[in-house]
């Protein structure tokens, strides 16, 4: 009888425990975003790529949707984003997408340009020579022709001053390395590679008008999107494209 009594009040006080700390848990909520935080669209497609390339934008200041092809520019995008990031490797846009795409640039809006998004657009002469300022060679241009290898340990160092680059001190990355891209002679460059498998220039501004655009060449897997450095230069690339850094 004495065992009963004894049960039947462990088992009360438990329920009533396990009760209160149910009703004392919150549901869980992620941290919400600054309400100043830069609207950034994320363009992929066209090319496999490591998970580990999202964790770039997990940061306060950014709030980032992910728009693959064949998806992407498929509207408007001027009211929604002010940024738009692209490391997609599409090699002909259609005409529509083209179209959405220019009125973005054209209003003013900013461009990340990313590692193989610098392969697209082979077919749009004003976006690669006005807008983006390079372009992979698939086929020989004024006898050269671009190449890539992966995996390469190299040394990036910052060109001259700019607001992407302040506090940045060289830095080792493991990346893949391109030769040959054409790159028009209108760019400002920003970053420099010490590795001859590269063109050497691996950063650069555009030196386009209406908007603020910027292309880094780095960021092929996770051993550059998980890199520190590499991270903060593109969120600084953001906010810079965003006319936030200045
Ligand atoms: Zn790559």
């Amino acid at each position: 009888m004495k065992k009963l009594v004894i049960i039947t009040t462990i088992t009360a006080v438990v329920t009533f425990v396990l009760g209160f700390t149910v009703s004392q848990t919150e549901r869980w909520k992620p941290k919400p975003k600054s309400a100043n935080a830069t609207r950034v669209l994320v363009v992929t497609g066209g090319h496999d790529h490591d998970a580990d390339f999202y964790s770039v934008f997990v940061d306060d200041s950014i709030n980032a949707k992910v728009n693959p092809h064949p998806l992407a520019f498929t509207s408007d995008m001027r009211n929604r984003y002010d940024v738009v990031v692209l490391y997609d490797m599409i090699l002909e846009l259609e005409e529509k997408k083209q179209a959405n795409l220019k009125a973005f640039v054209e209003s003013g809006k900013g461009i990340v340009a990313l590692h193989h998004s610098v392969c697209g657009n082979q077919n749009w002469p004003w976006w690669y020579k006005e807008v983006l300022g390079g372009r992979y060679l698939y086929d020989e241009f004024e006898g050269k022709k671009s190449s890539y290898i992966h995996d390469v340990e190299e040394l990036i160092t910052p060109v001259g001053q700019h607001p992407i680059t302040r506090g940045l001190k060289p830095f080792r990355i493991l990346d893949e390395t391109y030769k040959n891209i054409w790159i028009s002679p209108k760019v400002t460059p920003i970053l420099q590679s010490d590795h001859p498998t590269s063109d050497g220039t691996v950063a650069w501004i555009s030196p386009y008008e209406k908007s603020r655009v910027v292309y880094i060449q780095l960021g092929h897997d996770r051993n550059a999107n998980l890199n520190p450095n590499y991270q903060k230069l593109v969120r600084n690339a953001i906010q810079w494209a965003a006319g936030k850094l200045n």
